[in-house]
C-alpha cells in the first residue's frame, strides 16, 4: 500500500475531542488504503507552557535540561493519539524520536536531523500499525535527547518522507500558504501552489507557517508537500518544484517578521579585521545574524546596523560591551522592535523594476526603511513597527496580493 506521512500541529490537537477527531480522520484514510506514519507537535501551547517553567525555575536554564523538558510535549500527544487510535479499532502504536532512531547534530535546541532508521517505521507500517511519532526532537552523538528548533515538527514529517519517498502532508489551523498572513491583511489570497524556493523564502523571512529546515529537506529530496486544514475540507497548498502552472507574477508573497532585533554600532573603525572580529564572537554564541548594512567610512569611522533573533539579543550586547572598553570610538543602539517586510518572488529574476516600485510605494507613504538586503528572489527592508500596518496594504494592493 502506498505510505503517506501525515503531520498534525499543536492546535489540531489542543484538546481529547481534537485528539479523536484526528484519529477519525486517520481511520477514513487508512479505509482509503493508505499506510501512514503520523508526526504529532505538542498539544496546543504545552512547549509555550514547558519553556514559561523552566524559566520560573531558573533564568538561565541549561539548553540540554530544555530539550529534555520540551520533548515531553510530544510524547503525551504521540500516546494519546495512539490510545484514540488503537480504541476505534485502527491498530497503531506511538514512538518517541530516540526510540525511531532520529539521529540529530548541531546545538542543543536548534539541532539537525541527520539520519533516521527506516526499518522500525517500516516493520511496524509491515505490521499492519499506524505509525505515531513524536515530532521536534531526536538523539544526538552523546545520546542526549535534543530539539530541531520551534516548529520542528515539520522538519520530523518531511525527513521521514524523505526517508520513505513519499508525500508529506501538514496539517494545520490554516487552510493553506497566503500571499500575506491573512491576520495581517484579510484580503489575502491562498495560494493553490507555490514553489518550493519562494516558500522557503517565505517561511525563513517569517511567514511561519512552515519550519525552514522542512521546505529545504523536502526540495533537496523531491518530497511532494502539501499545507491543508486539519479538517481535510478544503484544498490546501501544493509546495513543489517550479512548473508552467503556477503564476508569474513579480511577487508571490510578503512576509512580516516581527521576533528580530536591530543593532546599529557606531564609531567602528573602518578595519575589517575588527569588524569581523565583533561578528565572529556573535557567530561563536550561535547567533544568526539576518540582514546586515554599513555606511561608507567618514573620518574612518563606520557604523554598522545588524538584525538578530529578539531572544538573543541580550547576549549580543554582553559582547558588544566589551568592545566599548576596548575602542573608545565605539558605541551602540538597541532597537528592540523591529519590522521586517520581504518581498518573494520568482519572477523577480526575470522581471526588472522590482526593487524600484517597491522604493515607490513606500516612499508615497511616508515610510522610512533601515536596512535592505536583496536575494535573487526576494528584497527584505527593515522598518518601523509604527508603519508596518501601512505599508503591508500599500504594498499588497499595488502587487494584487
Ligand atoms: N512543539 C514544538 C513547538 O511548539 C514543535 C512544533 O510544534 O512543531 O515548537
Ligand atoms: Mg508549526
Amino acid at each position: 500500500m502506498p505510505i503517506i506521512v501525515q503531520k498534525y500541529g499543536g492546535s489540531s490537537i489542543e484538546s481529547i475531542e481534537k485528539i479523536r477527531n484526528v484519529a477519525k480522520r486517520i481511520s477514513e484514510c487508512r479505509k482509503k488504503g493508505f499506510d501512514l506514519v503520523v508526526v504529532v507537535s505538542a498539544m496546543g501551547k504545552t512547549t509555550d507552557y514547558l519553556i514559561d517553567m523552566a524559566h520560573q525555575v531558573s533564568s538561565k536554564p541549561k539548553k540540554r535540561e530544555m530539550d529534555v523538558l520540551m520533548s515531553t510535549g510530544e510524547q503525551v500527544s504521540i500516546s494519546l493519539l495512539s490510545i484514540a487510535l488503537n480504541d476505534i479499532g485502527i491498530a497503531a502504536v506511538s514512538y518517541t524520536g530516540p526510540q525511531l532512531g532520529i539521529k540529530t547534530e548541531g546545538y542543543h535546541t536548534k539541532s539537525r536531523i541527520s539520519e533516521i532508521d527506516k526499518e522500525v517505521i517500516l516493520s511496524e507500517i509491515n505490521r499492519g500499525k499506524v505509525v505515531i511519532v513524536a515530532g521536534f526532537q531526536g538523539v544526538n552523538e552523546k545520546n542526549e535527547i535534543t530539539t530541531l528548533g520551534r516548529g520542528g515538527s515539520d522538519t520530523t514529517a518531511v525527513a521521514i518522507a524523505a526517508k520513505l519517498e513519499c508525500p508529506c502532508e501538514i496539517y494545520t489551523d490554516v487552510d493553506g500558504v497566503y500571499t500575506v498572513d491573512p491576520r495581517l491583511y484579510p484580503s489575502a489570497r491562498k495560494l493553490e501552489s507555490i514553489s518550493y524556493d519562494e516558500m522557503l523564502e517565505l517561511a525563513s523571512s517569517g511567514a511561519g507557517v512552515l519550519h525552514t529546515r522542512s521546505i529545504e529537506l523536502a526540495e533537496i529530496y523531491n518530497v511532494p508537500l502539501t499545507v491543508a486544514l486539519n479538517t481535510g475540507d478544503i484544498k490546501g497548498t501544493i509546495i513543489k518544484e517550479l512548473d508552467e502552472t503556477m503564476e508569474k507574477t513579480a511577487i508571490t508573497g510578503l512576509a512580516v517578521d516581527n521576533s528580530e532585533s536591530m543593532i546599529t554600532l557606531n564609531g567602528v573603525p573602518h578595519d575589517i579585521k575588527i569588524i569581523a572580529d565583533i561578528f565572529a564572537k556573535i557567530a561563536e554564541l550561535d547567533i544568526n545574524i539576518d540582514m546586515i548594512s554599513q555606511t561608507t567610512p567618514i573620518n574612518k569611522l563606520v557604523s554598522i546596523s545588524f538584525t538578530l533573533p529578539k531572544i538573543d539579543l541580550p547576549q549580543a550586547i554582553n559582547i558588544l560591551e566589551q568592545y566599548k572598553e576596548k575602542i573608545f570610538t565605539f558605541s551602540y543602539d538597541t532597537f528592540d522592535n523591529i519590522s521586517k517586510l520581504t518581498v518573494i518572488g520568482i519572477g523577480m529574476k526575470s522581471q526588472s523594476g522590482v526593487a524600484s516600485k517597491m522604493f515607490n510605494i513606500l516612499a508615497e507613504n511616508d515610510i522610512s526603511v533601515h536596512i535592505i538586503t536583496t536575494s535573487e528572489i526576494k528584497i527584505s527592508y527593515v522598518i518601523n513597527p509604527e508603519d508596518q500596518q501601512k505599508a503591508i496594504e500599500a504594498v499588497a494592493r499595488e502587487y494584487n496580493l
